[in-house]
């Protein structure tokens, strides 16, 4: 059976995250309260949504009306009280902060109404831990949204070990009330689903150059011409950033203690250079890049 509407939603955070997220909901017919401590980030974030909206009714996908229905549905505060009080479902997407999240969650819990699910969108950090910071711990799950979210469909909903399985399938019913896909990972795992597999395949990518089978260009080359994926492996991590893969690395290896889950010989080398990729205008690649294949 399907889960009730959510008719009132609570966003924290209205970074690059969060006010997108926010968005859909408030497409989704959600009453939305969107909280950031930076009145600023408020500021970019409405003008954000705005100019999206406008662009939507440009191309058609959406009536000036509709736009501004959904715009109206928004609501704007510093305040977390003013936020949560009555939010059915809350959404938290503040800064990657181990101990910021914690502190929030139980600030959330003491202000939310009994009832309300508390989520994050967290990509690194396990709902346990800051399920531990409340007094629902059964109502608390990630829900993790992909960038730009008002255009990628996927939504991973992990449970913790105390999840609710009412938790997990509200968490579900709201992502498809905002037209999204989820998808539900029944025990919590670093780097969710889509992390993994991505790691795996620039894993096996980096593998493949340090054993001199072919150069990255043509590795790029083969992902892109024989799986059709949009980019290879390697413009992949200079868009991310190699900073990035050398910490997810070694965040693994701390975990593991497994060596092989090192960062590789060329990642190191090009970390500790500080050839980042695209941000830095060097890393497997010269920015600009090549014309691309
Ligand atoms: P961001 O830095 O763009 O935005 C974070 C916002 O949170 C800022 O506006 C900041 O002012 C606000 N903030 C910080 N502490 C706060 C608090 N205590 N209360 C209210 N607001 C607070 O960050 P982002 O990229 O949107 O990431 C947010 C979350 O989303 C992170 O947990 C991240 O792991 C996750 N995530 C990010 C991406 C991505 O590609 N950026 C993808 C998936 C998930």
């Amino acid at each position: 059976m399907e889960p009730e509407a959510v008719r009132r939603l609570c966003v924290v955070g209205a970074g690059t995250m969060g006010h997108q997220i926010a968005m859909l909901g408030a497409l989704a017919g959600c009453a939305t309260a969107v909280v950031d401590v930076s009145a600023e980030a408020l500021e970019r974030a409405q003008s954000s949504n705005r100019a999206h909206m406008a662009r939507w009714v440009q191309r058609g996908r959406l009536t000036e009306a509709d736009a501004e229905r959904a715009l109206g549905r928004l609501r704007w505060t510093t305040s977390l009280e003013d936020g949560a009080r009555d939010a059915e479902f809350v959404i938290e997407a503040v800064i990657e902060r181990l101990d910021d999240k914690r502190a929030l969650f139980t600030r959330l819990d003491r202000i939310a109404p009994a009832p309300a699910i508390l989520a994050t969108n967290s990509s690194t950090i396990r709902s346990s831990l800051l399920a531990a910071a409340t007094a629902r711990p059964g109502q608390v799950c990630n829900m993790h949204f992909f960038n730009p979210p008002l255009v990628m469909e996927l939504v991973e909903v992990v449970m913790h070990p105390e999840t609710g399985e009412a938790t997990a399938a509200a968490a579900m019913g709201l992502a498809r009330q905002m037209g999204r896909t989820p998808v539900l990972l029944r025990r919590e795992i670093s780097g969710f689903v889509v992390n993994r597999i991505l790691a795996a395949i620039m894993d096996e990518a980096v593998r493949l150059y340090e054993a001199g089978i072919a150069s990255f260009e043509d590795i790029d080359v083969a992902v892109k011409k024989g799986l059709r994926h949009p980019m290879g492996p390697f413009e992949l991590m200079d868009m991310n950033g190699i900073d990035i893969a050398y910490h997810v690395r070694m965040q693994r290896f701390g975990e593991t203690g497994d060596p092989a889950q090192r960062p590789a010989r060329s990642i190191v080398e090009r970390y500790e250079r500080g050839d980042y990729g695209r941000k830095t205008g060097r890393g497997w690649y010269t920015y600009p890049p090549p014309p691309s294949s």
